[in-house]
């Protein structure tokens, strides 16, 4: 029998706030001692009282029109009752019958990413997003042989909640709308989105059902996945162990499992909850959220385009590949940054022209760009800190493009004005750098370069073409690299054909 999985996300985001959810500590824990970021509403003290944070309920409206969600206009705070010592007021302040954020989608491009390798061809899939609600993060406990400790700093720190529908079919569907997701709360500025610190949590909530069947299988819910990869895996890993299972008539059991990283496998964290009873209730200590119109459409005003369209719109406009346009949108910074250059070089050029000057562009970014960043640990994030400056590489770009100096010198250049900020045409007169494209010059480096290698010259007239790339070479090399190399291959195959006569 064939099987499909079927697919449902939570995601919890830790938002990037200066303060916590409802108490004006710092939500910035990472790396702090434990239990120095604590007052006496975010340890849960009675009679201590909570307030909201404006920048929280902002993050979480951007990300819900980001994913396209109606955003809710009247919504209250609920409490969840749960007793952890991670959760000192025993319950969490959550909502629950009215999320933010509703009824959304998201379209993510999915590929095959088995092989390891890129492909160009990908499936674009909507996956509808069912709610996005605002909540709090609990504190962290640590178990060391039998004492186990509690550290508060990460209580009450803004988290985000979001769930799908059942849309998801496969493992690599599964990556792709985890890392598109990734991707627009790092866009938008409001998560660091790092899976590996906890900003990110993801639980895949999967089953099993024939093809072309309607209903849903039993589903298990996995936990303490702590990277893409380990989604991936874990869901691929989880198919087999379900396929096997049922393929054998036996049934899947409703648990929720957690990923062993180090084995490769799931293992049964616990069984089905006895229908836990969360005790929901409205938060007495905190008013109703009223969402105004005009705040509303301040924060769409300030929705940026995220990188699914600007990867369309580089595509489209400057006919990139989608491996181009996927490398220069993965951080928004980058994706700026390279649209500077194309503002440069669209100043009143035809349509060909820049899309030339795009292509070029892009390709100045992901080598020596991205290469010069890696060697000097600049993070992608900070490319506006660089020294080069986009309408800079404008520059370099045309001064290629106008034959003033050829790619092999234009690269030392830019080294340069990576480390110094000057500008390319400066560096190229104060050094003699530019090319040199004068017929009567080169056929006198030419000409001498013959009379050096006589034997060469004999082989060439011999038949053996590939003694003409060393001629170049010679050439190329008596003009310290400047010469125009078009010319001299064709001054080079002139003076050698004559040698025929
Ligand atoms: P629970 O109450 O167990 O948390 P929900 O109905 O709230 O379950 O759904 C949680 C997530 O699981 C959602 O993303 C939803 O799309 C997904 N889901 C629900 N039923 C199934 C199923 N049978 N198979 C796979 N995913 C499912
Ligand atoms: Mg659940
Ligand atoms: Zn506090």
């Amino acid at each position: 029998m064939e099987y499909e999985v079927v697919i449902g996300m939570e995601t919890h985001v830790e938002l990037d706030t200066n303060s916590k959810m409802f108490c004006a500590c710092s939500a910035r824990f990472f790396g702090a001692e434990p239990n120095v970021n604590v007052c006496p509403v975010c340890l849960g003290m009675p009679g201590a009282l909570p307030v909201i944070n404006k920048r929280a309920v902002e993050f979480a409206i951007m990300v819900g029109l980001a994913l396209n969600c109606k955003i809710a206009r009247h919504t209250f705070w609920e409490r969840k009752s749960y007793w952890y010592p991670d959760l000192p007021k025993g319950y969490q302040i959550s909502q629950y019958q009215y999320p933010l954020a509703y009824d959304g989608w998201i379209e993510v491009d999915v590929r095959d990413l088995s092989t390891g390798n890129w492909t160009e061809e990908s499936t674009r899939k909507r996956i509808r997003i069912r709610r996005a609600h605002l909540e709090e993060d609990t504190g962290k406990l640590t178990h060391v042989g039998d004492k186990s400790y509690v550290d508060y700093n990460r209580s009450g720190v803004p988290l985000l909640e979001i769930v799908t529908e059942p849309d998801i079919r496969s493992a690599d569907e599964a990556y792709a709308y985890l890392s598109a997701l990734q991707q627009i709360v790092r866009y938008l500025g409001v998560s660091t989105g790092d899976m590996e610190k906890g900003a990110m949590r993801c639980e895949p909530n999967m089953s099993l059902r024939p093809r072309g069947s309607t209903d849903f299988g039993v589903k298990v819910e996995i936990k303490n996945l702590n990277s893409l990869r380990a989604v991936r895996d874990a869901i691929a890993y989880e198919i087999r162990r379900q396929m096997a299972l049922l393929e054998r008539g036996e049934a899947v059991r409703q648990v929720t499992l957690g990923w062993d990283e180090a084995r490769g496998v799931t293992v049964v964290q616990r069984e089905k909850e006895s229908a836990h009873d969360y005790r929901y209730f409205p938060e007495p200590d905190l008013p109703p959220l009223e969402v105004e119109e005009a705040w509303l459409d301040a924060l769409r005003q300030r929705a940026p385009e995220l990188a699914l369209a600007r990867q369309d719109r580089y595509r489209r406009d400057f006919g990139l590949s989608a491996y181009d346009a996927t490398q220069l949108t993965s951080d928004r910074a980058v994706a700026e940054w390279f649209e500077q250059v194309v503002t440069c070089a669209a100043d009143s050029a035809p349509a060909d022209i820049v899309r030339a000057r795009a292509k070029a562009a892009a390709n100045w970014i992901q080598t020596e760009v991205f290469r010069l960043m890696k060697a000097r640990s600049t993070p992608l994030a900070d490319i506006a800190t660089v020294k080069v400056q986009p309408g800079q590489l404008f520059q370099l770009i045309s001064l290629v493009e106008s034959q003033t100096i050829n790619t092999n010198t234009a690269r030392q250049i830019f080294e340069e004005m990576f480390d110094t900020g000057a500008d390319p045409r400066a560096i190229v007169e104060s050094r003699g750098l530019a090319q040199v494209s004068d017929e009567g010059a080169l056929r006198a480096v030419v000409a001498q370069v013959i009379d050096a290698h006589p034997d060469q010259v004999r082989q060439f007239l011999g038949g053996q073409e590939k003694v003409f790339g060393f001629l170049v070479g010679q050439a190329m090399k008596a003009t310290k690299g400047k010469g125009n190399a078009q010319l001299i291959n064709r001054l080079l195959r002139e003076a050698l054909e004559g040698r025929r006569a």
